[in-house]
């Protein structure tokens, strides 16, 4: 008999704990349940992990008992759980937390206070004893019944504080005990009405043989829909449900997601003969049934999506599932619209860009059965099949497959971890494959498979590069003249910027002053639109000032161009053309990205003015020119990804041009011409960048030569966080005395590179070492001896681990 149950919970603590099983829960607790468990005098929410006869040794006498059962089945099963513990084990993080990162946001229930009034506050409240505030708040809770100690203190802000509510207790007018809070997304139900099939046997009022005709008609029909053709429906349904000609039934509904498809419909090619041979690998590694790892290098426009689309349909012919990684899914419409042609309903989505019912409702649709294949951004990876036959990860490079808070996982290296835990195909694909993927495809760890053409044989697009130390004006000649030989020739260009706003930041030339952000230090971005100057870190705004605040000059100067400062150029510049921006400003309402796309597709625009998000993977034929206005911006990021990101950058903004049957050209401005990322891009030569970037990495010991863990600490105060870095500092270096020296090499502490970001002063120590096992055994230790006094002291340490893969 299971007595005891181990809970992780969903708190950042690293131990699991044990609990009692009371009598009237052992039939029905399973692993992969939530629970409600007594925790340091609260209640709250744990993931029941494992299921003991016997309490472990040395805890036997302290066991409590579990309070509540939250699920009637279990959310994750054993193989993912046995999932969530190597990642919580890889990126030390605690189990609890890691299983939540995989839930939708409606499950994860927070425990909170709740206040209730006592026998004695109830009778006070009666006589009328208390004063006024008192009397008040008693009157809400009463109303209530049950409260949240946040409401009240919400709602009688400024009129009641926290030690007022505790003296209450204390007096015994009030209970505050630990509950649960009530915000939990429900399954959406609707009411159906069915036609049972029979006759009546009696006539019928004139309304009630309508409604039965009407739902006969349809054989079944939701209530909401039929209540719009008839007026006070319930008593005429009542009757007829009576008389056994209709049944009315609960069902559940998905939250509609209004993904149609709105662009053109995407046939099914026959695959060409590249495509057929790589596809012949990957079925292969498909009906191995084993852990299949592929690497597809494919150009732009190679034909990649068709090998993934074919792959799947023989996944799915096996009885298996599909997860499908996309970077940034909202960014990518066009890719989300042919597996809907392809797969239709059998498709769940999962983003961050969905709300809570939404999100809940496509987890849950997984988690049921009821669809196949998910598509989604990084969390997708979390998806809750349970017979994964492959994982597909699409742009394996895109930096968007790191999570940069809290669980710090990349969703590529864990996809790795499913996909071989689950015994299921791997297909990761890319026009510049990561340094580190490549480098694992080249020492055997995946498959490399190549695709070296685009389809039918379209060239890929011829690149320039102008050097801007000769030229004056933001667009070189070329830029314009080329700009101009597509408006004549009724053909569409792309300008790439990868800096919003209309200028950089404001600088008073007469006292040199700058405007910074109060909560990061970065300079703040000036916005035309709203005159405003805006954080692009923590969305900090102010009214742009006129004059200096400093010294009160006249003269304040906008420095350096963002995209809605490119825009305004190039609509000055060509007046009678249509000009539209897409960025983070102007996509801010939800489908605004899409329907900027579609009016590409559709030719009502003929320069498209973008960042980044003009790059991600679209397919518009008649797109034939496309300006970078300045690969330098991310060339001079502080980061030894730097090249690699730009060349990446620049290969993907580039091939989006000549993706139809003409020739596309593209120009590169920069200050850097002779910069090998540069000129790699130019050519399209990936592989003889890989093979200069990784000597260089090889030189340095960079990853994937090394591994890197970022050890960084956040904190309110900056002095509390400076003595903790020093303190992390010291504990470094002896615990490289005890041995650890030998395989590590530490480099700091000292400020991160943004030394305050959304009002948190940061500083950071990074560990870099070959040996993956050291170097985690050595972040451990680091770890855990810093433990109590980061938490004491009010600091956070929050753990990066370099995405270079360990397997
Ligand atoms: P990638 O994902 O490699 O960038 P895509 O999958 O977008 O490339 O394919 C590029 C273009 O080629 C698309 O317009 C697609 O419809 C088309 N295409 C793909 N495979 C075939 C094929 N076998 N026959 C004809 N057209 C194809
Ligand atoms: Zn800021």
């Amino acid at each position: 008999m299971k007595e005891i149950v181990e809970v992780a919970v969903g708190l950042p603590v690293f131990k699991t704990f044990h609990y009692r099983i009371p009598e009237k829960m052992r039939d029905s607790l399973r692993i992969g349940m939530r629970v409600l468990v007594p925790f340091k005098g609260r209640k709250v929410t744990g993931f029941s992990i494992d299921l003991l006869e016997k309490p472990p040794k040395g805890v036997e006498e302290k066991l409590r008992e579990v309070e509540d059962l939250l699920d009637e089945a279990p959310l994750i099963d054993p193989q993912m759980l046995r999932f969530h513990r190597w990642i919580s084990d890889y990126y030390l993080y605690p189990l609890g937390e890691v299983i939540k990162t995989g839930l939708p946001p409606g499950l994860q229930l927070k425990s909170e206070l709740i206040l209730s009034l006592t026998q004695n506050g109830i009778n006070s409240l009666a006589q009328g004893s208390l004063e006024p505030i008192q009397e008040k708040v008693f009157k809400e809770i009463e109303r209530c019944r049950k409260t949240s100690f946040k409401k009240i203190l919400k709602l009688f802000f400024g009129e009641v504080s926290k030690s007022q509510l505790f003296s209450w207790k204390r007096k015994g007018l009030l209970n505050i005990d630990a509950g649960i809070e009530g915000k939990e997304v429900k399954p959406k139900f609707e009411r159906v009405v069915h036609y049972q099939g029979v006759e009546p046997a009696q006539p019928l009022s004139k309304k009630q043989a309508e409604i039965l005709n009407r739902v006969k008609e349809k054989g079944e029909i939701s209530y909401s829909e039929l209540s719009q053709g008839f007026k006070s429906l319930s008593k005429p349904i009542q009757l007829l449900q009576s008389k056994g000609l209709l049944s009315l039934v609960r069902r559940e509904v998905c939250r509609d997601l209004s993904v149609r498809s709105e662009f053109k419909p995407y046939p099914k090619p026959e695959p060409t003969s590249h495509q057929v041979a790589i596809l012949d690998e990957i079925l292969k590694g498909i009906h191995s049934k084993q852990y299949a790892p592929f690497m597809i290098y494919g150009v732009t426009g190679s034909g990649k999506t068709e090998i993934y689309l074919r792959a799947i349909e023989e996944v799915l012919i096996q009885g298996k599932e599909a997860i499908i990684l996309v970077p940034e899914i909202s960014l990518t419409p066009q890719l989300l619209s042919r597996f809907k042609d392809r797969f239709g309903e059998n498709l769940a989505l999962l983003h961050s860009g969905l709300g809570r019912g939404e999100r809940y409702d496509q987890w849950r649709r997984i988690w049921k059965g009821e669809v196949k294949i998910a598509m989604g951004a990084r969390s997708a990876i979390f998806a809750p099949f349970k017979n994964v036959g492959i994982i597909i990860i699409d742009e394996e490079h895109d930096p968007s497959y790191k999570q940069d808070e809290k669980l710090k996982y990349h969703a590529r290296d864990v996809a790795v971890v499913r996909a071989k835990q689950g015994e299921a195909t791997l297909l990761l694909g890319s026009a510049t494959p990561s340094l580190e993927s490549f480098h694992n495809a080249e020492k055997g760890k995946f498959r490399l498979l190549n695709l070296p053409e685009r389809i039918e044989g379209r060239p890929l697009p011829r690149v320039e590069i102008v050097d801007m130390k000769k030229e004056v004006d933001l667009l070189s000649e070329k830029v314009k003249a080329a700009l101009q030989k597509n408006i004549d020739d009724k053909k569409q260009s792309l300008l790439f910027l990868n800096r919003r706003g209309f200028a950089n930041f404001i600088l008073c030339p007469e006292c040199g002053h700058t405007f910074k952000c109060p909560n990061c230090s970065v300079t703040l971005t000036y916005h035309l639109r709203d005159r405003s100057l805006q954080c692009h870190y923590c969305d900090y705004r102010i009214q742009a000032p006129g004059d200096c605040t400093q010294c009160q000059g006249h003269r304040l100067q906008g420095m350096g161009i963002g995209t809605e400062r490119l825009e305004q150029e190039i609509k000055s510049l060509f007046p009678e053309t249509q000009v539209e921006r897409m960025d983070r400003d102007t996509t801010s309402r939800r489908r605004s990205h899409m329907q900027i796309l579609k009016r590409l597709e559709s030719g009502s625009i003929d320069i498209l003015v973008g960042t980044q998000m003009i790059v991600k993977g679209h397919d518009f034929p008649n797109v034939t020119f496309v300006g970078v206005v300045s690969a330098d911006t991310s060339l001079h990021f502080p980061d030894f990804r730097a090249s690699e990101r730009t060349f990446q950058l620049l290969t993907q903004v580039a091939g989006r041009a000549g993706r139809g049957d003409v020739f596309g050209e593209v120009v590169i401005q920069t200050f850097n011409p002779d910069h090998y990322s540069i000129l790699r891009a130019k050519d399209h030569d990936y592989v003889g960048f890989y093979q200069e970037e990784i000597q260089f990495r090889k030189a340095l010991e960079y990853p994937p030569f090394s591994r890197f863990i970022n050890f960084r600490l956040v904190g309110n105060s900056e002095k509390r966080t400076k003595a903790m870095a020093e303190e992390m500092g010291r504990t470094g270096q002896s615990l490289l005395k005890k041995g650890y020296g030998k395989g590590i090499e530490i480099l700091g502490p000292s400020t991160a590179p943004f030394a305050k970001k959304r009002g948190k002063f940061r500083w950071q120590m990074l560990a870099k070492g070959k040996s993956p096992q050291l170097i985690h055994q050595f972040a451990k230790e680091l770890a855990f001896r810093m433990e109590v006094q980061t938490k004491r002291m009010g600091v956070n340490l929050d753990i990066d681990v370099d995405p270079v893969f360990i397997l």
